[in-house]
């Protein structure tokens, strides 16, 4: 590990190229989105329930589509993943008094959405998939568990057949917290249209993108009903039904659902291309890893990966924090999952003010204990992240190739 022709140790860098930024569908944004802006502009529909044009809007279509790629009965886009994920919480009548399961390694997102809502959010481990450990459920189990959220997190399926297995022992339903994997699937389902409910965000560094946009996916047309009510308030004008009730307001713009509608149709050759770089680095690194003593994190399905990562995991962290450091010396930035003096609102430890059960309206929630999710703080300490870019060239992958084969080929050395 003191090879001084590592560029950690001050020898030249393995990575050449400067690589392509970490936007997948942000950095394919061309004519086709440009056209279709520039086509809504013209028209000044930008609101897509009415306008000086008349028709289907551009959000409406982007619904239509985005429900046959997920396999759906229904689609509604909305304004953020965070929107949806409360959206989701709120059509399944979820609020104070009630308790909804995260897991440790999520964007605060998913446990800030319940505290939205007004519910209590419970932590659960991860396993060595770096999602939901099927496992680790049943124990947060309570009277009070009103959903399970589950989270694709870095384009990798949960285990859902054993997920959605405990849930419906329990007859709890499941949200699938989709926001890191649009397009992804589990043993040939997409991911998000497993559960009661999936969730979607459409942000900039998401896979595709309309910088600000989230969506929500459910095969139950009342649930599906009841999340129109919740992000539109006006949206009992056209819905007869007992249950009916106001909210507040997520809708999408006709301006993203511009820029998203085309995003959609470059969807598959994005995953493609995400994954067959990562089907590359894997193989040609697979020795190495291995004598290394690493290995690659749990794929619960791995033709469904989404592709945009590739996850190592270590013997322990201080190696994971030296093969991260290393690699990112080579010029292929890499991160350790957990670092506890590092603040990343991507693990529970992080998480702030909701340790202490603080909201807008001060302590309104139990506190959390850190000792709940230590398992998934070890796990993500020694797992090791990369991110896959559908626009590396040949040979950019041929230098992440040479970074790791150096890189883990030192701790080989060593170890
Ligand atoms: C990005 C993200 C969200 C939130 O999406 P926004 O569109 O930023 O609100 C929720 N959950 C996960 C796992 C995410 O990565």
């Amino acid at each position: 590990m003191d090879d001084p022709r590592l560029a950690i140790n001050g020898g030249p860098k393995a990575v050449t190229d400067d690589l392509p930024e970490i936007y997948p569908g942000g950095m394919r944004i061309g004519e086709e989105e440009i056209a279709a802006v520039t086509d809504t502009l013209r028209t000044k529909r930008l609101f897509r329930f009415y306008g000086p044009v008349e028709g289907p809007s551009k959000v409406e279509a982007f619904e239509v589509a985005a429900a046959q790629v997920m396999g759906t009965k229904h689609a509604l886009a909305v304004n953020s993943g965070t929107a949806a994920l409360c959206i989701a919480m709120a059509a399944l009548g979820i609020g104070p008094g009630d308790e909804v399961i995260v897991p440790a390694f999520t964007w605060v997102s998913s446990a800030a959405a319940a505290t939205t809502v007004g519910a209590q959010p419970v932590v659960a481990d991860v396993d060595e998939s770096l999602t939901l450990d099927p496992t680790a459920i049943e124990a947060r189990i309570t009277d009070a568990t009103k959903a399970i959220v589950v989270v694709h997190m870095r384009g990798v399926p949960a285990d859902m057949d054993a997920i959605l297995e405990v849930a419906n022992r329990h007859g709890i339903p499941v949200i699938e917290d989709t926001a890191q994997a649009f397009g992804a699937s589990y043993k040939g389902r997409r991911l998000g249209s497993m559960g009661t409910l999936g969730t979607y965000s459409l942000q900039f560094n998401k896979i595709i993108t309309c910088g600000e946009g989230g969506l929500v996916v459910t095969n139950d047309t009342d649930l599906y009903e009841r999340a129109q009510m919740f992000h539109d308030v006006a949206a009992i004008e056209e819905l007869d039904r007992p249950d009916r009730f106001v909210a507040t307001v997520s809708r999408m713009s006709e301006l993203q659902g511009a820029v998203i509608g085309e995003q959609l149709k470059k969807l598959e050759p994005i995953l493609a291309d995400c994954r067959r770089h990562g089907r590359t680095i894997v193989e040609r690194t697979a020795d190495v890893v291995a004598a290394a003593g690493c290995r690659s994190a749990v794929e619960n399905d791995p033709e469904g990966l989404a592709g945009i990562s590739k996850i190592w995991l270590a013997p322990d962290a201080a190696t994971a924090q030296w093969v991260a450091e290393a690699l990112s010396a080579e010029g292929c930035e890499a991160r350790a999952l957990f670092t506890p003096s590092a603040s990343d609102l991507h693990d529970a430890s992080h998480w702030g003010p909701l340790h202490e059960g603080v909201s807008w309206r001060g302590k309104s929630f139990r506190e959390m204990d850190a000792a709940a999710w230590g398992r998934s703080d070890e796990i993500l300490g020694r797992a090791i992240h990369i991110d896959v870019m559908p626009d590396l060239t040949d040979a950019q992958v041929d230098q992440v190739v040479e970074a790791v084969t150096r890189v883990f080929g030192a701790v080989a050395e060593k170890s």
